[in-house]
């Protein structure tokens, strides 16, 4: 079976690993990202982890045909360097994919995170068999992809633009772009742990997977506001199936109960028909799955 590389740089932490083309994660290993940091120090701590995992499958008799890079902000039209990304400042218009390829030797493909998570979606997850398919990820930030009958949305930054930040509370929390009460201010991984007495988003979710009090109330409210953006969205996209995808979304039905309640509440009456919403399996490995699946297969 043929193999990718691939890297799935956040706002926290980057995602580095080898994806076969069924879309299973061979190798996968974590590092944290420095948003502030200099970027050759990120791209040489990603060559330094990927590098051995590449030699491995080269010793195995593998080939790795490319590497799938996933990042979490707007791109260029050349795909080479990130444009706009409020969650990793130090990146924006450095050139990412010469970098990478420089050192690797091989073949880099960049894609907005939404897009690289949408299309692992709807190619081995929850997504499968989806008409008009909206992915969103949660995290350190929110982003959304959309795939309708096949194809990729790209109308703004190479992807379906920045969902994340549309505003639904103008006297909400402050936003890393400047204005406030937007979707990704309401339910970012920050919210949450806010909501929890400043609790990491894993021991929210092991907590609330004891039945943990607040816990449950924290992940209830961001699911709240979650439904809410989604509902939304839903007007622009018309989707038949959301799914949720990125570290919270581990917590479940915990999260996801109050997400179809609050769309249920807010959605038109057509939208809370015909809309499904589902958690993402991948536990938050989608974007490197969905990156190297698009280096081994693009989409039409
Ligand atoms: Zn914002």
């Amino acid at each position: 079976m043929r193999l990718a590389g691939a890297i799935d740089i956040g706002g926290t932490a980057t995602k580095i690993g080898i994806v076969a083309e069924d879309g299973s994660v061979v190798k996968s290993e974590t590092i944290p990202t420095s948003p502030l940091g200099e970027p050759i120090a990120l791209v040489d701590a990603i060559v330094l982890s990927l590098q051995p995992l590449l030699d491995a499958e080269k010793a195995a008799g593998k080939s790795v045909a490319g590497v799938g890079v996933s990042v979490a902000g707007f791109l260029d039209s050349e795909r080479s360097a990130m444009i706009q990304n409020a969650n990793l400042p130090a990146l924006r218009g450095f050139q990412l994919r010469r970098a990478l390829e420089e050192r690797l030797s091989l073949e880099c493909r960049l894609e907005v995170d939404s897009n690289a998570a949408v299309v692992a979606e709807y190619r081995y997850g929850a997504g499968r068999g989806a008409t008009r398919l909206l992915g969103v990820t949660l995290g350190t930030g929110l982003g959304g992809g959309v795939i309708i009958d096949g194809e990729l949305l790209h109308f703004t930054g190479e992807c379906a633009g920045d969902l994340g930040h549309i505003i639904l509370d103008s006297k909400g929390r402050a936003c890393t772009c400047g204005a406030r009460g937007c979707l990704e201010a309401m339910v970012s991984s920050a919210a949450l742990s806010e909501r929890a007495g400043g609790r990491p988003v894993r021991e929210i979710v092991s907590e609330a997977r004891r039945e943990d009090p607040l816990a449950l109330k924290a992940l209830a409210e961001t699911g709240w506001w979650l439904g809410l953006g989604l509902a939304s969205l839903s007007p622009v996209f018309s989707p038949d199936r959301i799914v949720i995808g990125g570290g919270i979304s581990a917590a479940g039905d915990a999260l996801l109960n109050s997400v179809r309640s609050s769309y249920r509440v807010h959605a038109s009456p057509g939208f809370r028909e015909k809309t499904r919403i589902i958690g993402s399996s991948f536990e938050g490995w989608e974007g490197m799955i969905g990156a190297a699946s698009l280096t081994l297969n693009p989409l039409s």
